[in-house]
């Protein structure tokens, strides 16, 4: 395998988006919500570069798609706040049909969160089949598959320090 994006890339992606949240968050106490498993590592580095009140949270989707292409999406773990009325930052480890987070999107409304800022490490434009966008976003990859730094293939691979590819991509 290759590194795509080293790990000294990653920190300094966390140290913008850190300091972009902090200006847009100052005075407000907003919930930081890492997506298990694989936005693990990009969230807790993100937050030590949020200079302002927050509090942080953690839930696990699984996006199960039936025989409809339409994903539908259940929580292994559901939010541990409630998150009415609440500013919500929700992180990502990557982006592709989107599918997981317009759904998220749809949940927080219903839950009522004030707003929703959605804030991902990669995305994979190319790959997307909903028309869901961003707010933030670490960097914009090609249609290849990455593991590393929380990303897996089977589980494995979560724990490697970079964003890396498999060599024949
Ligand atoms: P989607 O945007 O709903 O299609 O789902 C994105 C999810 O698919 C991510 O949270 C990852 O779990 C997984 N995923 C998509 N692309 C990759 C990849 O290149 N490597 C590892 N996981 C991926
Ligand atoms: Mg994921």
């Amino acid at each position: 395998m290759k590194v795509l994006i080293p790990h000294n890339e990653i920190i300094d992606i966390c140290k913008r988006i850190g300091k972009e949240l902090t200006e847009k968050f100052s005075g407000k106490f907003p919930i930081v919500v890492c997506v298990l498993k694989g936005a693990a590592p990009f969230h807790s580095e993100l937050i030590k570069h949020i200079k302002t009140d927050i509090e942080v949270d953690y839930i696990q989707a699984s996006s199960y798609v039936g025989t409809q292409s339409s994903g539908v999406i259940t929580f292994k773990k559901d939010f541990g706040a409630d998150i009415e009325g609440r500013d919500v930052i929700i992180v990502e480890d990557i982006v592709d049909s989107g599918r997981t987070l317009t759904k998220l999107n749809e949940i927080l409304k219903t839950k009522g969160a004030k707003s929703t800022t959605f804030v991902t490490m990669l995305d994979k434009p190319s790959k997307r089949t909903t028309p869901f966008v961003p707010d933030y976003i670490g960097k914009t990859i090609d249609d290849l598959f990455v593991i590393g730094f929380g990303l897996d293939l089977d589980e494995k691979y979560r724990n490697l320090e970079d964003i890396c590819v498999f060599e024949e991509e």
